[in-house]
């Protein structure tokens, strides 16, 4: 049986810093092993009891993978879908579709920029602070469609 869980996150990276929060905002709701969110915070999170606070270490590995040098890219600025001055760190997508991937500036070479299409989070070991705040059992419609519904079991 698979089960939709509704949980709050505080998200730091190995030197403590917060990278991302639920707090103050809507829960995350998931169905389990349909890869809504990383592998291994799904794998952990079903064993956790509703209403229970709990931490989740994720190596990297299991969460955006590991950092591939092949993913660093040479390309002409003018190239580039981006006005202005470009500066390393600078990040932005790097076509028009939603799932084109977010590229980092690593370097800036004359006429050309260096670009790193590995997500900025691959390498990193990943530290959940977790709050289940709801579980149930996933209706046959959302095994069907390979997501969690809302409230009201609205799609999307
Ligand atoms: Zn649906």
């Amino acid at each position: 049986m698979r089960h939709v869980v509704t949980f709050h996150y505080t998200l730091r990276d190995p030197q403590d810093r917060v990278i991302d929060t639920s707090a103050g905002g809507d829960p995350i709701r998931y169905l389990e092993g349909a890869g809504q969110i990383i592998d291994g915070l799904d794998a952990r999170l079903k064993d956790v009891p509703v209403g229970t606070k709990t931490r989740v270490l994720v190596p990297a590995a299991q969460a955006y993978g590991e950092r591939d040098p092949e993913q660093i890219q040479k390309v002409l600025r003018v190239l580039l879908p981006v006005e202005g001055e470009l500066k390393i760190g600078d990040q932005f997508q790097a076509g028009e579709h939603p799932s084109d991937p977010v590229v980092t500036v690593v370097g800036v070479e004359g006429e050309s920029v260096l670009l790193d299409a590995n997500h900025p989070l691959a390498g990193i070991d990943l530290t959940f602070d977790v709050e289940v705040v709801a579980s149930r059992e996933a209706t046959p419609e959302e095994l069907n469609h390979g997501h969690a519904h809302g409230e009201h079991g609205a799609c999307g």
